[in-house]
């Protein structure tokens, strides 16, 4: 009989095979107290242990082909690092020696100790490194305890349907062998996006779901699964009705794909040869790999809000200056940092504001508004930002700009703090590029004022929609009237993107427009020629600029601007 089960999808494509799953993933661990003439062969067993398991690490890499991505041979060194470290070996020894008790017990104490820390991080990153932790203790406690974790016959290949791997979680080492042998998706009960399993799934683009709890007990050896990597959508022993369906999204899925990963290296030259830059928007420091890898060129907007969220407290001037300088040292091209854009529907709970709540909050004191009234608030961020173009092609980005004295007194904020660092005898670029995002209408109309003054603009369609239509984006109630073809926001975008060709200063977008494909046409006819979206749509982004003649679009566009005509918008983008 069918049944669905779901999980977190975090690596996309469709997968259908036969459900293989790993064994002696739980590990019962033994306790007991040693003698005292029992402890030194215990701390030696510990240390021959921990060797044999670099020596298997190092076997791994070894079989690492040629052409692989180089993270993946980076994920064994990382382990590799950790095996050596002293908190999971002269720590486990010192634990053997103080509490007379098997090396196990003791390795699994410790471990639970290094586990526990790292779940206090504030890092979404840092705290999914605790993965790491556990997968290293437990290939010294296979060792130990003689129950070393055997994979699959490399048959799978060759069978007629590839093989569905599913087990409590799956250490980097276990997938870079998986992989060779051709396995068709991963299902683990553990694990979150930014696991191990996810970022290495992806890397070998392999559909992956995580987090899909009880799947062992569910799934039975052999039977066919179909895995459905974008939704996180499993279902077993599909009818031939299902298989039919998934096999044909499936070929759909590999054509799309094949054709669009052939684009990663190539510019986005439309066919009239006009060059348009393709960004990409993150909001965790780790996306950025991640983007340009997806053929970005570089980071249109960095939402910093994230580095507030989920915690208590604010984010201090370092740990902010290390997650910027983390992402300028990682991306090639421009990396445009916005500053906190808090309030509204970003909130968070280290907030310090107090009081009642305003009655409308999107038009309140939130993002630019918030930082000038909070200048110790802003001065954090600012200083780190600073720091942070040490290490790469920083741009400051300010959100929610609405009048030329807000942007005036933000700028100048900047430059008196940027006065303070020098004196302070820091080192970093001293020519930043400030710009202001527009998406409060005002904005748009003052841009050619703005642009005086600005560095480069960046359209935020996502608020600027809200704002020229007075529809509350996050009021499911009055949605149905987010347009992006108004012709009152298609003209304000054209306004922009105008006064910057006039002032010769960059005009990207970043909103969620800028990355749906029905919308890049009409784009490239308003004339912008930079883009910032979500990863994931580049390359399709990318296909429709080569596919397209930008000359006549814009002739095109043009016409539909002054006709105000819906329809013909509608025609362009095909809704
Ligand atoms: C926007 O408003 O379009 C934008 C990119 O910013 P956010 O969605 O973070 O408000
Ligand atoms: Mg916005």
């Amino acid at each position: 009989m069918s049944f669905w089960l779901s999980g977190i999808g975090v690596s996309r494509g469709i997968a259908i095979g036969r459900v293989q799953k790993l064994h002696g993933g739980d590990l019962e661990i033994p306790e007991y107290t040693l003698g005292a003439h029992e402890v030194g062969h215990e701390i030696t067993r510990f240390y021959g242990a921990q060797q044999r398991a670099k020596e298997q690490l190092h076997d791994i890499r070894d079989q690492i082909p040629g052409g692989a991505p180089a993270e993946i041979a980076a994920f064994i060194d990382t382990h590799l690092l950790m095996l050596d470290d002293r908190s999971l070996t002269d720590a486990v020894a010192t634990m053997i020696r103080s509490h007379n008790i098997n090396a196990e017990a003791a390795l699994r104490r410790q471990r639970d100790a290094l586990v526990a820390a790292f779940e206090q991080m504030d890092d979404a990153y840092l705290r999914s490194r605790k993965d790491d932790v556990q997968h290293v203790a437990a290939r010294i406690l296979r060792i130990l305890m003689k129950q070393e974790r055997s994979l699959p016959a490399g048959s799978a290949a060759v069978a007629a349907e590839p093989n569905v791997i599913v087990a409590d979680d799956i250490t980097p080492a276990d997938i870079i062998l998986l992989a060779q042998q051709g396995v068709a998706a991963f299902i683990t009960e553990y694990g979150g996006p930014l696991s191990h399993t996810a970022i290495l799934a992806r890397s070998y683009s392999i559909p992956a779901i995580v987090g899909l709890h009880g799947a062992r007990r569910l799934l039975r050896d052999g039977e066919t699964i179909i895995v459905d990597g974008d939704l996180g959508h499993a279902l077993a022993d599909p009818d031939a009705q299902a298989l039919a369906f998934f096999r044909d999204k499936r070929s759909g899925q590999l054509a799309q794909r094949a054709a669009l990963s052939g684009l990663r290296h190539k510019p986005a030259i439309s066919r009239d040869g006009i060059k348009i830059r393709l960004l990409a928007n993150i909001e965790l420091s780790e996306d950025a790999a991640h983007a340009a890898e997806l053929g970005a060129e570089g980071v249109g907007l960095y939402r910093t809000e994230f580095l507030y969220m989920n915690r208590q407290g604010l984010p201090s001037e370092d740990e902010q200056y290390e997650a910027y300088a983390r992402v300028a040292a990682a991306v090639k091209g421009p990396i445009t940092i916005r500053t906190l854009d808090l309030g509204a529907d970003k909130q968070v709970d280290s907030g310090s504001r107090q009081g009642p709540t305003p009655n409308n909050p999107a038009l309140g004191l939130r993002a630019i508004r918030l930082c000038l009234k909070e200048p110790e608030l802003f001065r954090t961020q600012v200083r780190a930002l600073l720091r942070a173009s040490a290490h790469g092609d920083v741009h400051i980005m300010l959100p929610m700009i609405s009048s030329t004295q807000e942007f005036r007194q933000a700028q100048q904020f900047i430059e008196a703090t940027r006065q303070q660092l020098i004196a302070e005898g820091h080192r970093f670029e001293r020519e930043i590029p400030v710009g202001a995002m527009i998406e409060v209408p005002a904005a748009a109309l003052a841009a050619p004022w703005l642009a005086r003054y600005a560095s480069f603009f960046s359209i935020g369609t996502n608020d600027l929609i809200q704002y020229t239509l007075a529809i509350d984006r996050v009021d499911d109630e009055v949605n149905y009237l987010y347009d992006p073809l108004h012709p009152a926001v298609l003209q304000l975008i054209r306004m922009t993107i105008e006064a910057g060709d006039n002032a010769k200063i960059p005009v990207a977008m970043c909103g969620e427009m800028a990355g749906d494909p029905r919308y890049t046409r009409l784009l490239l006819g308003l004339g912008l020629t930079e883009f910032s979206m979500h990863p994931a749509s580049v390359l399709e982004v990318k296909r429709i600029i080569m596919e397209s003649d930008i000359g006549a679009l814009r002739e095109e566009v043009g016409r539909l601007l002054i006709s105000g005509d819906a329809h013909a918008a509608e025609a362009l983008v095909g809704a």
